[in-house]
Order: C-alpha cells, then structure tokens, then sequence
C-alpha cells in the first residue's frame, strides 16, 4: 500500500487572480525545504502530495514541512484508486476498536456516490468488520477520514496534523530583521515570516566591548531562524565607536535613544543598498524604557520612507516567549551575553525623550561620518 504526506494549504484560495502565483511559491518552498531527502513532490488539485521517501524520514520531512509558511495542515496517508471497490475493501482491512466515525470528502464531484452517504456506507463496513467499534459522532477516538481527490486517487489517513498556516515565503528577501541577542527579535522575524515576508539579518555589536562569544550566540540564533525567515545574508555592524563618541559628548540620558536612531540610520542605509523594503523589530510597547509610544516616534523619525513592522508591539513577554520555545530560539536567548544596549548604560534612561533634543544631542558628534564608517566595516555571512 503506497503511504505518503499529504499536504494542505491555507489562506491560499482567498487570493483570487493570484492563487497560481502563490501556490507555485509554496511549491517551490516545500521542494527547498525537502531538499535533502529522498522524495518525489507532486501537486495535484488543492494538495501537495509527497511520495516515494524512506520511512525514517518521515517525522523529519514533517518536520520541515511544518515550518513552510502557508501550509495548514498534514496528514500520512494511504493511497488507493477512486472506485467504490477499493475504498470498501480498504475500510474492511481496518483494525478499529473503540468510538469512530468516517468523515468523507469528495472533491471528485465524478464520483458516484455523494459524501454523506459514502461515509455512512463505509461507516457500516466497519462496523461489519471490527466487533468492537461503534459509531460516536460527537467525540470519536478515531476518525477515518476519505478525501476522493480530482486525479482518479483516494486518500484515507486517521490524523491531522495542523501546521503555522499564513502566506508562503516571498520570492524575494524584502525584510531586514534587526537580530539582538534577545529573546523578542527572533520571534519578530518569525511571526513576519508567517505572513510571506523574506528576510535577512542586521546585528549590532559593540566590539570589544561584547565578546566574540555574545556574537557567535546571535549567529547561532540567525541559523536556528533561517528556515523559518528565509533568509541569506546576515550584516554584523559594530557601534563601538559611536557608543564612545555618545558616552563622551552627549546626555547621559539619551544614550539609548540615540544609539537605536543610529541603528535604525544604519539599517535604512543597507536597506537602499540591498533593496529591502522594511525593517522589523522585536519591541512591544512598555517593556522597556526605549519602547514607549514617545520613544518610539523619536527612532521612527530616522527611518525616512522605510516602514518599521514590529510584529510584537501588543503582545506580552510570556505570549512572546511561548513562541520562542516552539521555535527553538529561547535557550539560546537566554544565555548570558551582553549586549550592545547594555553597554554604556545609562542610570536613567530618558522614557518620553523628544526628537529635537535627539536632533541637538546628534550634532555633538560627527555622526554621518561615524555611521558611513561603521558601515564601510561591514561583515557580512552568508548563513
Ligand atoms: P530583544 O529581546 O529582541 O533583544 P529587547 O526586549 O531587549 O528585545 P531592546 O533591546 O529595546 O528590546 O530592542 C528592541 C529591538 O531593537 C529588538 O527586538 C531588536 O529588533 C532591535 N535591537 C536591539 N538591539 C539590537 C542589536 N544589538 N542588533 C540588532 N537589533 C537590535
Ligand atoms: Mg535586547
């Protein structure tokens, strides 16, 4: 009996003209996603069907499968031809015990026998066949389920297994996600991912004040979000020397402000270089002192006409790390590095700061100069 996954999409068919589009892009993420094992992927009619894989990679394809945006759901399933015969001889060999019901879906409006009535009917062969089964519609520990599909071939599987759902990955990596060492960025990225959007990486560092080792931990955590986000390229940009240049010659109360206005100027610049489209963050609004509506309005002011997304603006931390641990990305967050925020850290950072202060505190240093530099000293990774 040929076993194979059996996948399902989700908002897909909402979008009209452009289904074709989107189906082929989820197409195309599930082959990437599968790349390395053995399998043969066919479309069919509202379904991608995986077949031909070895048997030990089957919890692993699922697993990849189920970080491919735009799916919804996934089911093993046995595969039979579309006639009466077949599926009655199939649900005669079912070794069932216990409360069930047959939940029929026939997509095939060719097929003679309308859906109700098949799951009735199979339902009684059953019953006929496993003595101690009875029908429970309400709440059956087993349902068998019968989906007759367009291409001549029936699927029957007993389990689904419901996936992230959202839109498939864009063709492009129009995002540039602004990674800390922290537990929110992460989850920032992932939750854009899951509505389409592509990204690569933007870290800060503030060597040597942060140890190589706080940078190797926020590359581990680009790699364990690649899959997810998509991405390629991750950008390592040092603020050492503005950070020094800050601490020196402006208020004390400003650092933090300042350095995000930075760090939002730097990303704007890689954006119009590198063409991507938006920024996102993983601030949430009152968690910290730089993530007030006020403070918020002053970084925003350096963004030009680059949107800033933060996903996470109205959730809170426990609903932020529930994520992280389902994405694997919290026990990595927490390790204790520092980082660059937390450098030259000020006693009391300013919570409604003002951009014309920002403006003033701004032109003690050199700070195009400072920002260009820090930029000609990119490193980039390819993940
Ligand atoms: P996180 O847990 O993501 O570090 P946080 O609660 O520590 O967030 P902040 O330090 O205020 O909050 O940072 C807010 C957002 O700014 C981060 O989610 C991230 O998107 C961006 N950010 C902060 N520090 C860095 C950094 N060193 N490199 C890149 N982006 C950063
Ligand atoms: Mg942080």
């Amino acid at each position: 009996m040929e076993q194979v996954i059996l996948i399902r999409f989700s908002e897909i068919h909402l979008k009209g003209k452009n289904k074709g589009y989107f189906l082929k892009l989820l197409y195309t993420n599930i082959k990437t996603a599968l790349k390395e094992y053995k399998k043969v992927i066919t479309p069919i009619q509202n379904r991608v069907v995986v077949s031909d894989y070895d048997v030990d990679d089957e919890d692993m394809i699922i697993r990849e499968i189920k970080k491919v945006f735009g799916v919804y759901s996934v089911s093993v399933a046995s595969v039979i031809p579309s006639t009466i015969e077949d599926i009655t001889d199939f649900c005669a060999k079912l070794d069932i015990s216990g409360s069930f019901k047959v939940d029929c879906n026939r997509a095939d409006k060719t097929f003679p026998i309308k859906s109700n009535q098949m799951a009735a009917d199979m339902g009684g062969v059953i019953l006929d066949h496993c003595p101690n089964a009875y029908v429970d519609v309400r709440k059956p520990e087993t349902v068998v389920h019968i989906d007759i599909r367009e291409n001549g071939k029936t699927y029957i599987f007993d389990k689904i297994i419901y996936t992230y759902g959202g839109m498939p990955l864009g063709e492009y990596r129009d995002g540039l996600l602004l990674l800390s060492g922290g537990i929110d960025s992460p989850v920032a990225g992932f939750q854009m991912a899951k509505r389409g959007l592509r990204q690569d990486i933007l870290h800060f560092d503030s060597y040597p004040y942060t140890s190589p080792q706080a940078r190797e931990k926020v590359i581990s955590l680009a790699k364990q979000i690649k899959n997810y986000i998509g991405c390629r390229y991750m950008y390592i940009v040092s603020m050492s020397k503005l950070q020094e240049e800050f601490h020196l010659h402006c208020k004390e109360e400003y650092a933090i402000t300042l350095l995000r206005r930075a760090m939002i100027k730097v990303a704007t610049i890689l954006c119009e270089r590198y063409n991507y489209k938006t920024i996102i963050t993983g601030e949430s609004l009152g968690q910290v002192a730089s993530q007030t509506i006020e403070s918020i309005t002053v970084t925003n002011s350096m963004a030009g006409n680059y949107p800033i997304l933060r996903p996470l603006i109205s959730f809170n931390k426990d609903e932020i790390i529930k994520v992280a641990q389902e994405i694997n990305t919290y026990e990595t967050s927490i390790l204790p590095y520092e980082d660059c925020c937390t450098v030259f850290l000020p006693q009391n950072p300013v919570i409604k700061p003002k951009i014309k202060i920002a403006e003033i505190e701004e032109t003690h240093i050199p700070l195009s100069e400072l920002i260009q530099k820090a930029i000609d000293e990119i490193i980039v990774i390819e993940l």
